[in-house]
This record gives C-alpha cells, sequence and structure tokens, in this order.
C-alpha cells in the first residue's frame, strides 16, 4: 500500500495548501491521505471539497501537542471538525500558541536576533503559529544558514523550552476530546520520544485504558528495526497502528517526501474508523 496518514499544511506549519495536498496525493496515486495540522482542524473542510471532486480517499485529522514529562504528539483521526468541544478547545490551543509566540519573540531577542513579530505571524498567516515559522524567519534574516541550525541553536534548547513552554493538554485529555469529536486516538512519532522503552510500554498500557486505540509504529523517520518494535508492541497491546511521513513541505521539511509503504501482509492491522 502506499498513502500517507500523517501531513501538514498552511493550517499549522505546512508549505501547501490542503488541496494542494490532496492533489498530490492523486498525483501520488496514494489509497489514503490524511491531513493532521498541529492544534487545529482549519485545513479539514478544504481537504474534504478537494477529495470529493478528485476522488482521493480522505481522512480528516489533527496532530495535537500533549505534555507529562515530556512532549507527547497524539494524532486524531476521523474526527468530526464541527464538534463543538473540540472547535473550542484548538481555539485555546491557538490562543495559547500566540501567547507562546510573545515569549519566544523576547526569547529571541534576548539572544540577540532582531525580531519582527508581526512578519512571524504573517508567515503563519491564518494557521497556527509554530517553531517553524520562527525558523523560517531566523533564516531569511541570515542568522542560521539552515531550519536545522535555527532548532539547534534557538528554538530546541533546553534555555529555550524553559522560557517559552505553553500550556498543553495531558494525552488522556486529548485522547478524550478526540474520542469526542467521533475520532481514533494514536500516539505520534514513538520512535522520538526521550524516555526508555519500558516507560513507552507502561505509558501506551495506561493510555489505552484511556481509550487509545493505536501507535504510529510506521513513521517517515523510524528504523526499521524501530517499526518492527512498534508492530509488535501494538500486537502485544491490541493496538492499531498508523504510517505517516509528517510531511511538511520540502521548503520547512527537506528531506520528507509525500507517501509511504505500508506493507499489504499488516493491512489488518492499520487504524480504521
Ligand atoms: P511547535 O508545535 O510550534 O512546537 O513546533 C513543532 C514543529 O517543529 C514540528 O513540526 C517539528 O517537526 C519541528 N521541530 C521540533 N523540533 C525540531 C528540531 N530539533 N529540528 C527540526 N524541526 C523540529
Ligand atoms: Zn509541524
Ligand atoms: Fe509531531
Ligand atoms: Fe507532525
Amino acid at each position: 500500500m502506499f498513502l500517507d496518514l500523517h501531513t501538514h499544511s498552511t493550517a499549522s506549519d505546512g508549505q501547501y495548501r490542503p488541496d494542494e495536498i490532496i492533489q498530490m496525493a492523486v498525483n501520488l496515486e496514494l489509497e489514503a491521505i490524511a491531513i493532521t495540522d498541529h492544534d487545529t482542524v482549519d485545513g479539514i473542510a478544504e481537504a474534504r471539497k478537494a477529495a470529493r471532486s478528485l476522488g482521493m480517499n480522505f481522512i480528516p485529522g489533527i496532530e495535537i501537542s500533549t505534555q507529562l514529562e515530556e512532549e507527547i504528539h497524539v494524532l486524531g483521526y476521523f474526527i468530526d471538525e464541527k464538534n463543538e468541544q473540540l472547535r473550542s478547545a484548538c481555539q485555546e490551543f491557538m490562543d495559547s500558541r500566540l501567547g507562546r509566540g510573545n515569549r519566544i519573540a523576547e526569547y529571541l531577542r534576548y539572544r540577540g536576533v532582531a525580531v519582527d513579530l508581526e512578519e512571524i505571524k504573517s508567515l503563519a498567516g491564518e494557521g497556527s503559529l509554530g517553531r517553524p515559522h520562527f525558523a523560517r524567519y531566523l533564516q531569511d534574516h541570515g542568522y542560521v544558514r539552515t531550519r536545522q541550525e535555527a532548532f539547534l541553536r534557538y528554538l530546541d534548547t533546553p534555555e529555550f523550552h524553559r522560557q517559552t513552554d505553553r500550556i498543553k493538554p495531558t494525552p488522556q485529555e486529548a485522547i478524550r476530546l478526540i474520542h469526542g469529536a467521533g475520532g481514533k486516538a494514536v500516539i505520534a512519532h514513538p520512535g522520538l520520544l526521550k524516555m526508555g522503552k519500558h516507560w513507552q510500554e507502561s505509558l501506551f498500557k495506561s493510555l489505552r485504558e484511556e481509550g487509545l486505540d493505536g501507535i504510529e509504529a510506521y513513521y517517515g523517520k523510524h528504523t526499521s528495526a524501530q517499526i518492527k518494535y512498534y508492530r509488535n508492541l501494538a500486537t502485544e497491546l491490541g493496538l492499531k497502528v498508523s504510517c505517516g511521513s509528517d510531511f511538511h513541505g520540502e521548503k520547512v521539511k527537506p528531506t520528507v517526501k509525500l507517501g509511504m509503504i505500508f506493507p499489504d501482509e499488516y493491512r489488518g492491522m492499520l487504524i480504521k474508523e
């Protein structure tokens, strides 16, 4: 199978509009495409419309940033984007991202960057403001040569996190929100978690009790050993798996292409409605 269940559009920090992503999925002949913007459902209506007219199998999604000891991303699939609770939670996430934007600006000024927050907000447009917008600004204004360097030197340092943290929901809250909107909840890119395997296993077990539906075993940056490990763990815990690239467009994530190969033999494990 060729599909992609993890992509970002201009509704958050991606390069392409939702309808453009759908068109790209059609061109690549993907079997299914999900758009999973950070903390917002604003891109879904446009994507669905494009998918209908082009005959693409579209899954409405979201990626919610949550916090325990470390940041954990929870994907929601098959969500009803009109759900009131989900919409108002997304509004709160947007506000909290704007508040954090002010703190990021302060932090960057203290680091010697001449910050024009209005320019950065205009990079985000209507989309939810995120670190990649700041990374682009730092690159455009010659503070760093690459986006990666922007994260390394400015946007992913311990000091950055200490000074700019915002209040995020817990994974349990995200799962409840997703289920409340009729969706399925999946832990994103578990291979990026800093906590050890033992802690991950007990976390996934306890989240399964809260209704967790799956883990993103097939992730663009996972090694084949990680894929196998998380697929086996999903089987053991009775969870489904998901498969996504985290496509943001080549300007945002130069090495990540749209589309992932998922082995047919595990088709039954894929997250479904
Ligand atoms: P935010 O949700 O605003 O905290 O931004 C998260 C986005 O920043 C995600 O799309 C990540 O891919 C990107 N990101 C976070 N840390 C790094 C890093 N160290 N290098 C490159 N991109 C990163
Ligand atoms: Zn992103
Ligand atoms: Fe993520
Ligand atoms: Fe993502």
